[in-house]
């Protein structure tokens, strides 16, 4: 049995805040810490539910976050940048045929209210993603994508607001762990890494065993995935990615029949956005 495991790190047992999270910050270090542990504890229930093969994916900003050599041994990490992923949080899960995926310190979608750091993929451009009309953040999407390869999302973890999300769109026999109480955007009541690292290990584990019980999620086919920037620069510039279409000053389109490779797109389109030229041809 193989296993996918996406770890981001705004829903990490004990990150709060921005200085948990960007290199160069005070306490990114701590930050990295918890989010190996946070994977760890999974990976662990997963093993203990008998795995073989378990792809850990660092799914977060420069997605060089977590400390390699504190890995759990039955890991398998996927470290470097962003750039050179073109299927970003969900990198290689085509490399060999995935039974499950399990989300680990994941975030609740752009706009929504009292969660720690809510965006969708990269806040810095997208003000909204939708797929077929309806706002996704990076659970709804990331599972639709693992479905259109046949991959069942079985466990996610995040704050409150996230699982509340997860649930919502995943449905209730998936396996959620809330590791804190989401206050506001910076806020959140925690709870010490003792507490949900077991809760953690056992929940990934009942999870990858019950995944015969999980339906892929499939939001409909063809499927049209939308997004609206916070600039028109950004739109412009996503707007000129191939398989992109520009449906307005600030939205493009992604069409298709195929997630993984819209995926793609949407992501080579937002590192698109994401560039900013250098000041002095400004
Ligand atoms: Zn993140």
């Amino acid at each position: 049995m193989n296993v996918y495991v996406s770890v981001d790190m705004e829903g990490i047992t004990g990150i709060t805040h921005g200085d948990m999270m960007m290199s160069g910050q005070p306490e990114y270090n701590r930050g990295r810490k918890l989010m190996t542990e946070d994977a760890n504890a999974a990976v662990e229930g997963i093993q203990q539910a008998g795995a073989e093969y378990i792809l850990v994916n660092d799914s977060h900003g420069p997605m060089r976050n977590m400390f390699f050599e504190d890995m759990h041994e039955a890991a398998h990490l996927i470290t470097g940048s962003g750039d050179a992923k073109p299927h970003c949080q969900l990198e290689a899960a085509d490399s060999r045929e995935f039974d499950c995926a399990v989300f680990v310190g994941y975030h609740a979608m752009a706009r929504t209210w009292e969660a720690i750091h809510p965006h969708t993929i990269a806040g810095a451009v997208v003000s909204e993603l939708r797929i077929n009309g309806r706002p996704h953040g990076e659970t709804g999407l990331n599972a639709a994508v693992l479905a259109s390869l046949g991959i069942p999302t079985v466990m996610v973890t995040g704050d409150t607001t996230t699982v509340a999300e997860a649930e919502a769109f995943l449905g209730s026999k998936i396996k959620t762990v809330a590791v804190k109480e989401s206050r506001g955007r910076n806020a959140a009541i925690c709870r010490p890494p003792s507490a949900t690292r077991p809760e953690i290990t056992r929940a990934a584990k009942e999870a990858v065993e019950n995944r015969s019980n999980v339906e892929l999620y499939v939001p409909g086919r063809p499927q049209t995935i939308e997004v609206d920037f916070n600039n028109m620069q950004q739109a412009d510039r996503a707007g000129r990615t191939a398989g992109v279409e520009q449906t307005g000053p600030l939205s493009i389109n992604i069409e298709g029949t195929h997630f993984w490779n819209q995926y793609q797109v949407l992501w080579a389109a937002l590192r698109s956005a994401l560039y900013e030229p250098a000041v002095w041809l400004q």
